[in-house]
C-alpha cells in the first residue's frame, strides 16, 4: 500500500455505478411499464427530477403501493462483488476510507437499497435529492435544487436539480484538511463535472460503454482533465481496481 495515502475519499455516484440498474427507471419498468414509456416519451419536455416526482404521483393515483415500491427497490440488480468491494475498503484503518454518495436519484431509492444489502452504515453523506412517504404511501420527490431558489451556475452541462461538481468541492472544503487520495466511481454524464475538478493524484473509476465515458474521450483533453482514469465494466473489476490501487 502507498505509504503516502492515509486519508481517501471514495465518492460513488448510485445508479449504473454502485447499483447495476438505475433506480428511477427500474421501479416503473416492474411495477408499471405504461408510465415507464410515458417517462421515456416526455423525457425531453420536462425535467428528470420533475417527472420521476410527477410519475411517482401517478402510481400512487394507480394503487401502487410503498410495498411495492420497496419490493421492486430490494430486487434491484446490485453485483454482490461491489458489497464486498466496499465493505473491504471500508473495514481497513491503513488508508482510512471516507464514503461519499453523489446522487441524482433520491434519499428513499438510496437508503432502501444500501439497506437490503446491509450497506446502511457505508456512507459518511449521502447527497441526492430529498423524498419522503406520505401517510398515504406516496413518495413525495424534490429536487435537491428547488426550482424556485437560487440555481446553480455550472458551465459543464449540469442538469438543473444538482451539480455534483460544486456538491463534491462543498464536501471537501467541509472536510478539510485535503484528502491524499480521492477516488471518484461513475457512469454517466453528470458524473464528467465532479470529476473535471479532481486532481493528478485522484482517479476516476469510469464504467464503459456510458456517457461518462464518452465525455471524458471527448472533451476530457480540452478541458483538462487531470486525473488518473481507470475502466471498468462489472463490479467485480471495481473489486481489483480497491484491491490493487497502487498499481494504476
Ligand atoms: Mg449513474
Ligand atoms: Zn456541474
Amino acid at each position: 500500500m502507498n505509504p503516502s495515502v492515509e486519508r481517501q475519499l471514495i465518492v460513488f455516484d448510485f445508479d449504473w455505478s454502485m447499483a447495476d440498474q438505475d433506480s428511477d427507471r427500474w421501479i416503473f419498468e416492474v411495477l408499471a411499464p405504461e408510465l415507464r414509456r410515458k417517462m421515456k416519451s416526455l423525457k425531453e419536455e420536462v425535467q428528470w427530477t420533475d417527472l420521476v416526482a410527477m410519475s411517482l404521483r401517478e402510481l400512487h393515483a394507480k394503487g401502487g403501493t410503498r410495498e411495492q415500491i420497496e419490493g421492486a427497490l430490494k430486487i434491484m440488480p446490485f453485483h454482490p462483488a461491489m458489497v464486498r468491494a466496499v465493505t473491504t475498503a471500508k473495514a481497513k484503518s491503513n488508508p482510512r476510507t471516507t464514503f461519499l454518495c453523489l446522487s441524482n436519484a433520491n434519499s428513499v431509492f438510496i437508503n432502501t437499497i444500501l439497506k437490503e444489502k446491509g450497506l446502511d452504515t457505508l456512507f459518511d453523506e449521502i447527497i441526492t435529492n430529498p423524498a419522503e412517504w406520505d401517510p398515504s404511501g406516496l413518495l413525495k420527490l424534490r429536487r435537491r435544487v428547488d426550482p424556485s431558489g437560487t440555481q446553480h451556475t455550472c458551465q459543464v452541462g449540469c442538469s438543473p436539480n444538482m451539480c455534483k461538481g460544486e456538491e463534491l468541492e462543498a464536501f471537501l472544503a467541509r472536510h478539510q484538511p485535503a484528502f491524499d487520495r480521492v477516488i471518484y466511481v461513475g457512469d454517466g454524464s453528470n458524473d464528467y463535472c465532479p470529476v473535471l475538478r479532481l486532481r493528478s493524484e485522484d482517479i476516476v473509476l469510469c464504467r464503459t460503454y456510458r456517457g461518462l465515458q464518452r465525455r471524458i474521450q471527448k472533451e476530457g483533453e480540452n478541458d483538462g482533465l487531470k486525473c488518473k482514469v481507470g475502466y471498468w465494466g462489472g463490479a467485480w473489476e471495481v473489486e481489483e481496481y480497491f484491491a490493487k490501487f497502487d498499481e494504476l
